[in-house]
């Protein structure tokens, strides 16, 4: 008899769409060279769409959700990945459009995965996930664009969220000053905690937009988009970079050029999912070589895959501080 595995599974009924864990075989996975028997995965934003049923995550269904995994090769057809490696898999459309991360057992593309960073557990490369991969891809384009320490403060959004969090321990433990913009001023320890020197309040972003304010930060890592991403534009130093990766805030940005044409301010989209190997790569060494140890576990908290609807739910509510990591099989 083929052997069973735990999955959180997404289905659309005539109900709407529901999520719980069923006993699957390796029959119900999707086509792929390796499979992985998954030990930890995460709980992104995206997830938490993707959970809860909302729409724009899930292309097909029924769906495992989960974009990041983290784990063991058990079997594999491809010449690059041996079985007992570790590995981790993030992107690539899993948890959307191919069964992901949150099921003990998963099967992708060879090209899908990356060989656990040197030093780093497979719970610790889930505490960071695609949050803080993302994180360090705003990092490596701020480095690519000149912006360094000495350029001035650099603004973190979301602060106490995943993106946020691992970005500010990522820029501060590089020398950077990081002003972390928070809705949450009871978090203000643990941001300090994790390098910022500056709190401050969601609000002071939230007002109404001017073409130009006064230049006060050489770069920004952006998680929230909106009136938030428009007013940090107009506050960007001349020659400086703002990073924008999520939509926590909103989608619309009702900014205008002028800071584009005044001061020459570089706005740089950031997508992690189709991100080739050699960039992957130097994310993740970004991240083994700069993020401490005591401050991820501080920042991370770990679930069963039973907690993940209610941990969904929280997520998209703004309330979870820093990441949440997912127990799979031990
Ligand atoms: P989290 O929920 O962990 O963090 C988001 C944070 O944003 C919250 O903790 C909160 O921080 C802040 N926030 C929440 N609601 C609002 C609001 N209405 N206005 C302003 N700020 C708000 O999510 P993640 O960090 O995992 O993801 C953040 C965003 O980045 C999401 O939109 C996600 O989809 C996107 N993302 C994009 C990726 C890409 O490849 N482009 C990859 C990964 C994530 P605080 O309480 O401190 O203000």
């Amino acid at each position: 008899m083929a052997e069973e595995f735990r999955a959180l599974v997404v289905e659309k009924t005539d109900a709407g769409v529901t999520a719980s864990i069923r006993r699957l075989t390796d029959k119900d996975l999707m086509p792929g060279d390796v499979d992985v028997h998954v030990e930890y995965s995460t709980l992104n934003y995206k997830d938490g769409l993707a959970v809860a049923g909302r729409p724009g995550v899930i292309r097909k269904y029924p769906l495992i959700p989960g974009i990041d995994l983290a784990g063991e090769v058990i079997s594999s057809h491809d010449a690059t990945f041996k079985v007992g490696e570790s590995v981790l898999v993030n992107g690539w459309g899993m948890g959307e459009s191919h069964h992901g991360g949150f099921a003990e057992r998963a099967r992708v593309p060879a090209g899908w995965l990356t060989r656990m960073p040197k030093g780093m557990t497979a719970r610790e490369t889930m505490a960071v996930g695609t949050a803080g991969y993302t994180a360090a891809l705003c990092v490596l384009e701020l480095i690519a664009q000149g912006v360094a320490p000495s350029s001035g403060p650099i603004v973190v959004t979301g602060a106490a969220g995943g993106v946020g969090s691992v970005a500010i321990v990522l820029l501060a433990s590089q020398g950077y000053h990081v002003v972390a913009l928070t809705g949450r001023p009871e978090e203000g320890d643990y941001l300090r905690d994790l390098g910022a020197k500056e709190i401050m309040p969601r609000g002071e972003l939230e007002v109404d937009v001017k073409p130009l304010s006064k230049e006060r930060f050489a770069g920004a890592v952006d998680s929230v988009g909106s009136k938030i991403l428009a007013n940090i534009l107009s506050m960007t130093k001349a020659g400086g970079t703002v990073t924008a990766c999520g939509l926590a805030a909103g989608m619309d940005l009702p900014a205008t050029v002028a800071p584009f044409i005044l001061r020459g301010v570089r706005l740089s989209g950031v997508n992690s999912v189709y991100e080739p190997a050699a960039k992957r790569q130097r994310a993740w060494e970004m991240i083994a070589q700069h993020l401490n140890k005591t401050k991820l576990s501080e920042m991370a908290e770990e679930i069963t895959l039973e907690e993940v609807p209610a941990a969904a739910q929280a997520i998209l509510a703004g309330k979870i501080r820093g990441r949440t990591v997912i127990r799979l099989a031990a």
